[in-house]
């Protein structure tokens, strides 16, 4: 037997919670998005953007790929607060790096 609460839906908990503390279920929500939002933060565009002009005025010089010599490669960012410390990566060795980090954080282990 169930609790009675596992019937609520989310939002219905959520209500619940906000009329008990609207400025902490804010700020929670400010948090979660931060985390998880489907969009890229504004930490990962600016640091985009500052690697797009280092790579112009040649800061920033790509290299072959770390794993399998490519030369046609992205950077990849282990932290976005270091935007111009970043990994060269091909398209295919990049996207496995991003799955294993998603398991990671998975797990637990936050990605920066
Ligand atoms: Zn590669
Ligand atoms: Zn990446």
């Amino acid at each position: 037997m169930r609790g009675w609460y596992a019937g609520k839906s989310q939002a219905e908990r959520r209500e619940m919670l906000q009329n008990r503390d609207p400025e902490r279920v804010r700020a929670y929500d400010r948090a979660r998005g931060g985390m998880r939002g489907r969009k890229p933060s504004e930490k990962q565009n600016r640091a985009r953007r500052k690697v797009h002009l280092a790579r112009k005025v040649g800061d920033l010089v790509p290299e072959p790929c770390l794993f399998c010599d490519d030369l046609q490669v992205v950077a990849h960012h282990h932290d976005y607060d270091l935007p111009l410390e970043v990994t060269w990566l091909c398209r295919h060795h990049h996207g496995r790096v991003h799955a294993d980090e998603a398991r990671a954080a998975a797990a637990g282990i936050v990605h920066a």
